[in-house]
């Protein structure tokens, strides 16, 4: 294994990836992983999404349950984290939740901006009236006021909101820089989220040709699958960290 931490794994919890917890913890230990960190969607206020997500009243269970996977598997070591979205409005729930629970690992997310229509996912958004600069625009702001808040560690899939074949680096260079400088101060990590891969889109979040840049503003790398189902632990990592190992300078996080 050329790469041996996978920090982006769900659970069943989140009401769409299957299996039970100890199948990914042992998927993992199968292909050779030491370490994984279990980093499922957070609840959001209101019942915000409640249809892709645990509720609030499952977070302690949820947290409970890594704890004790911990200390069932010796082989490999199992870290707490959290997928939390940040979306206007929610700031001071995630202060709150993210601070009162021992979080190794929280990923920034960006799922959906505040003002867009109630089950529009930056997947399948669609913004007929704007240019591809402003959508791109919306979504890397939003990201970058995530970052400032302070309560990440690492930035994910960070240009989930891609359409085939419109780069964000190319359409929206200035910007991404920006994100990576913020995220820099924050001493964030950028994962490469390989779960794009096995879509319709074929290239990892972002996509590799951001990654001499993130080498630039000396920024680690984490490598996550977003496995949502046990076979999809370490998916593809052998010929993504080939890529990542090629880019002079870009470090592996560590945490
Ligand atoms: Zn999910
Ligand atoms: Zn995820």
């Amino acid at each position: 294994m050329l790469w041996t931490e996978d920090y982006h794994i769900h659970t069943k919890r989140c009401k769409h990836a299957t299996g039970e917890p100890e199948a990914y913890v042992e998927q993992a230990i199968r292909l050779g992983l030491k370490e994984i960190a279990f980093t499922d969607h957070i609840p959001l206020p209101n019942g915000f999404d409640r249809a892709h997500r645990m509720d609030l009243n499952e977070l302690d269970d949820y947290v409970n349950d890594v704890l004790n996977l911990q200390k069932r598997y010796s082989e490999i070591r199992i870290r707490l984290g959290i997928e939390a979205d940040f979306i206007d409005g929610f700031e001071s729930f995630l202060q709150k939740t993210l601070t009162d629970y021992p979080f190794e690992i929280i990923i920034l997310s960006v799922h959906f901006l505040a003002h867009w229509p109630k089950g529009q996912w930056v997947f399948k958004y669609d913004f007929p009236d704007k240019t591809i600069y402003e959508i791109y625009s919306e979504y890397l702001q939003a990201v970058k006021r995530g970052i400032e808040m302070g309560l990440f560690n690492v930035l994910g899939h960070l240009d989930l909101i891609k359409r085939p074949g419109a780069s964000l680096l190319k359409h929206n260079e200035a910007e991404v820089r920006d994100v990576l400088m913020a995220a820099k101060a924050k001493n964030m990590a950028v994962e490469i989220n390989t779960s794009g891969l096995r879509k319709a889109i074929g290239e990892t979040y972002p996509h590799l040709s951001f990654l001499p840049l993130i080498a630039e503003y000396g920024i680690a790398v984490t490598l996550g699958s977003d496995a949502h189902a046990p076979h999809q632990v370490g998916f593809e990592f052998e010929k993504v960290a080939k890529e990542v190992r090629k880019v002079k300078g870009l470090k592996r996080a560590m945490f």
